[in-house]
């Protein structure tokens, strides 16, 4: 505890689930002291902030923004926000890059954010103690280094440490057998700024998740000949000109050609992969026993805590999900449980509670790399936190509104970016594509709000 009996908290990371964090401990100046948010770069906003290069930045560290330069988000403003802070109203509902990163700055401003983040101060190590008297017995070191002159480290003890570093910077290559004999052009969606340099090639591109299917509509208006490979079920939609589908790549032989997993071989020019991310905290001290394992972080309750360390939060590293509004409430849950309005369950309790749920998702089928993928499940997490803390759960309209969208997408990747929604109250929203026609909801959603209502 500080001398004053507030609590200190540690942030790591000033984007959008650091600024969260932040956002939130600032409202509880009865219990928690300003916390001090570690940003590496001189900016606020992470992900959201595009950077021409690729590679690293002039002081030596790698790039982390992974955004490309025509990128318009794939989830409608209207919930894609934090809840309580929406977007401007002139805007349509899914918006250029640059309106995330200025919707982001908007939200330091309201929220009196920035004199509270260093810049150009990148964490080295998070480092626990025990301390007595300290939260739950504890306290944490963390120690940073001034990311342009690294030779000027400091330490500075908390209470509690919220690590928001994101989880869209490190690329995640899968292994085929092979891969080194490619003699094209071989990168990851990491790197991928603009389409211009593909312009009329050859381009076998491994993943069809969001960003797979971004680009390839991307490269499809450059008139590159693309074949989309991935191992889900075969996308039922229309499909950009020139882009196909094929199985996923299984081995590249020696002469560089690829063989797909139906025995059909290609030599592309380039071979794109938009395979995901690794999960990566290299400043946590190793006894505090957060593994990461086939892209499962664990242990940890609730997806945020590890039951040894319950002051440490790992923040946002659950896929498939409408993240700003996720942060929102793990935010508020954190607080619920520093401040004890949640009486966290003994520790033996907490690892109970993790092996139950994975075993429960272990079996429904789901494989270790996809348990964290919540998908449609967000929706009882974000509630059951939202009751264990005792604060409000998001609007009625909102898992609605969201999983409609994913429905418009499925049903037409070319152009649900054009159609905009607007919300009428809590419970009911409205959808009209880009001529102005009001468009039906799903019917898989109707039937929702009639539960939700009844
Ligand atoms: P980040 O935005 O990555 O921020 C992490 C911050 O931590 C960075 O500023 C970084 O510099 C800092 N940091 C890291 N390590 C350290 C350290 N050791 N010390 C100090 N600072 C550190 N989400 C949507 O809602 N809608 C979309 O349309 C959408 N599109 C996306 C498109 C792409 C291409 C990508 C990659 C992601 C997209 N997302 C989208 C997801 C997006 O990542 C999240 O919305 C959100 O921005 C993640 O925020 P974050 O704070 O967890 O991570």
């Amino acid at each position: 505890m500080s001398g004053l009996g507030k609590l200190r908290v540690a942030v790591i990371g000033a984007g959008a689930a650091g600024l969260c964090a932040a956002r939130h401990l600032l409202s509880r100046p009865d219990t928690f002291a300003p916390p001090v948010v570690y940003e590496l770069t001189k900016n606020i906003g992470g992900t959201w902030v595009y950077e021409e290069r690729v590679g690293f930045y002039d002081n030596g560290l790698p790039i982390h923004s992974s955004m490309y330069r025509d990128l318009r988000t794939n989830i409608p403003k209207e919930v894609m926000s934090f809840p309580d802070f929406p977007f401007a109203k002139h805007l349509p509902s899914f918006v250029h890059h640059t309106e995330v990163r200025k919707y982001l700055e908007q939200y330091c401003d309201h929220f009196r954010l920035w004199d509270h983040i260093q810049f150009g101060t990148s964490v080295a190590s998070v480092t626990p103690e025990d301390v007595k008297g300290g939260w739950n017995g504890l306290a944490w070191n963390v120690n940073s280094n001034n990311s342009v002159d690294h030779s000027k480290s400091t330490t500075e003890r908390f209470d509690a440490v919220m690590v928001c570093n994101g989880h869209f910077y490190d690329p995640y290559i899968p292994p085929i057998p092979g891969l080194e004999k490619f003699k094209g052009t071989l990168m990851h969606s990491h790197d991928y700024r603009t389409a211009e340099p593909f312009a009329g090639k050859s381009v076998v591109l491994l993943g069809a998740g969001l960003s797979g299917l971004d680009i390839a509509m991307e490269l499809s208006n450059v008139e590159a000949q693309v074949i989309l490979s991935h191992g889900q079920q075969p996308l039922t939609c229309p499909l950009p000109p020139g882009v196909q589908q094929a199985p996923p790549v299984t081995s590249v032989l020696d002469d560089g050609t690829l063989e797909f997993k139906n025995g059909e071989r290609t030599k592309p020019e380039v071979f794109l992969f938009c395979t995901g991310y690794n999960f990566t905290f290299p400043f946590l001290d190793k006894k505090v026993g957060v593994k990461v394992q086939e892209h499962l972080v664990w242990p940890l309750y609730k997806f945020l805590i590890p039951p040894a360390y319950p002051s440490l939060f790992i923040v946002g590293i659950c896929r498939a999900i409408c993240p700003f509004p996720h942060f929102h409430i793990q935010s508020q849950f954190m607080l619920s449980v520093l401040d004890g309005s949640f009486r966290l369950p003994s520790r033996e309790e907490m690892e109970k509670d993790i092996e139950l749920d994975i075993a429960a998702r272990r079996a429904r089928g789901i494989s270790t790399r996809h348990i964290l993928k919540l998908d449609s499940e967000q929706w009882a997490y974000n509630d059951e936190l939202a009751r264990l803390g005792g604060f409000k759960p998001l609007p009625c309209y909102w898992s609605n509104l969201y999983e409609s969208n994913k429905v418009f997408r499925a049903r037409d990747m070319l152009n649900y970016k054009t159609y905009n929604y607007s919300v009428l109250d809590n419970m009911e929203w409205k959808v009209h594509d880009l001529h102005g026609q009001q468009l039906q909801k799903p019917l898989a959603v109707k039937k929702q709000i009639q539960m939700n209502t009844s």
